[in-house]
């Protein structure tokens, strides 16, 4: 087991793997910037390293700074979190040279799935469904052929592509090649990486995503779904488990599926195989090979937690959970609180004046600031999770109402009303929605 593991990463994703530390008796060591030097991660890890200046490029991103952090307090495990370097295949080989344990999959995994052209090959291979696309579009007749095979809309997709960056959907013909050269442009600027291909775009799917885990011993069990439809420009907002639309029947067939992908590569830790679901059908769209934003909702409905799972997997140990023992109980669902207008959505750093956050049966809040801090600028606007559990869906709806209305942060915007107004919703309350719902809502 891990002795002192070193946390890449901040905010209350560094608190959430900090936690499930010392509940694992491992001591861990925070990274931080300039910026950061009063945040919670600090305060409550046993030690603390700067890595460099405000910048996430400077410093959050530094990996020469942070293997020297690792190295100088002498950790044997780093976990990455999410964002940041989690799927930056580089660091994890850098760790793995250095006689760390990246506390995620093998570095080649990595690589394979964060390319999105060879992780659906993997699929397709696996008889997992993958959204129709056209890989090579060199070919001018090709584009046109594949075209008229699947009918417009299609989309042009990054094959690095990640937060939602470089994508194009095409409704005319004539677009599209404007729209390759621009998606290109920005793949190019966002990943160094200006390889894009086609989808098929589908109208009115769900986002729905398969929790996997897996230890080194080829032991992989699937977790459930979470329905993320929820989403403002590709970016989830709100997250559910389990999807209300989804029958044991599909959920079986699907987690089935995703587990015998996953365990031909012999891939191990945690990892996220998401999906589009139209008209009953599942259709594969990438594999996030880390901890997401969203598990949260997965342990309340498993009682499983996720971060300590896969610290358990990487320090070597076997999955002493069987696929029979998973039951899906109760339901859960996440708002993701952001430091932003609720109506520009314009990002709203700055210091907290007040703070209360809501507490109760059934009510968990992931997040790291408190009164008097300041939420600074330099990184992303997200600042704690809100996450409710009940017995069912409806009663977890009325308990995220009540958590939000206690909910206060002053001294900066939030969406908590945006999010008060969206459950309130009948189409949020049917739980038919689909990932259009934020473009029609107002
Ligand atoms: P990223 O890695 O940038 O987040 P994804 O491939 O995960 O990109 O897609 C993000 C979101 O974009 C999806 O949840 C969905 O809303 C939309 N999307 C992506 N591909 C398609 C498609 N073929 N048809 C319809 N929507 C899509």
């Amino acid at each position: 087991m891990f002795k002192k593991i070193l946390i890449a990463n901040r905010g209350e994703i560094a608190l959430r793997v900090l936690r499930a530390c010392q509940e694992l008796g491992i001591k861990t060591v925070a990274i931080h910037s300039e910026a950061d030097e009063r945040a919670m991660h600090v305060r409550m890890a046993d030690e603390s390293i700067c890595v460099g200046p405000a910048s996430a490029q400077s410093s959050y991103l530094n990996i020469p700074a942070i293997i020297t952090a690792a190295t100088l307090t002498n950790v044997d495990g780093i976990h990455p979190g999410y964002g940041f370097l989690s799927e930056n295949q580089r660091f994890a080989e850098i760790i793995e040279e250095h006689n760390i344990k990246f506390i995620g999959p093998h570095s080649s995994h990595i690589k394979i799935m964060g390319n999105k052209i060879d992780a659906k090959k993997i699929m397709d291979d696996n008889k997992v469904p993958t959204v129709p696309g056209l890989n090579d579009i060199s070919n001018k007749i090709e584009i046109e052929k594949f075209i008229n095979d699947v009918e417009l809309p299609v989309i042009v997709k990054a094959a690095s592509g990640g937060g939602g960056k470089g994508m194009r959907v095409v409704t005319n013909k004539e677009e599209i090649e404007n729209s390759i050269n621009s998606a290109k442009a920005e793949a190019k600027k966002s990943f160094d990486d200006d390889k894009v291909y086609l989808e098929k775009f589908l109208t009115t799917p769900k986002h729905i995503e398969i929790q996997i885990l897996a230890d080194s011993h080829g032991n992989v069990v699937s977790l459930g779904e979470r329905d993320c439809s929820i989403q403002r420009k590709h970016q989830k907002l709100i997250e559910e488990s389990p999807s209300e639309i989804l029958t044991n029947e599909k959920r079986e067939e699907i987690s089935e599926l995703s587990k015998k992908a996953v365990s031909s590569l012999g891939y191990e830790g945690v990892g996220t195989l998401e999906f589009l679901y139209e008209n009953h059908n599942f259709y594969f769209m990438e594999m996030n090979t880390r901890l997401q934003v969203e598990h949260p909702v997965t342990e309340m409905v498993t009682g499983i937690d996720l971060v300590k799972q896969q610290i358990l997997a990487a320090s070597g140990e076997k999955l002493k959970i069987s696929q029979n023992d998973i039951k899906l109980k109760g339901h859960s669902i996440e708002c993701r609180i952001n430091a932003e207008h609720p109506e520009s959505f314009i990002p709203s750093p700055g210091k907290i004046t007040q703070y209360h956050q809501p507490g109760g049966l059934g009510v968990r809040v992931d997040s790291s600031v408190y009164q008097g801090y300041s939420v600074p600028s330099h990184y992303d606007s997200m600042i704690g999770k809100l996450i409710t559990y009940a017995d069912n869906r409806s009663e977890c709806i009325s308990r995220m109402k009540r958590a939000l209305e206690e909910y206060v942060i002053m001294g900066i915007n939030t969406n908590i009303q945006l999010h008060q107004k969206i459950i309130m919703t009948e189409e949020f309350q049917s739980g038919k929605y689909d990932i259009n719902f934020m473009s029609s809502f107002n």
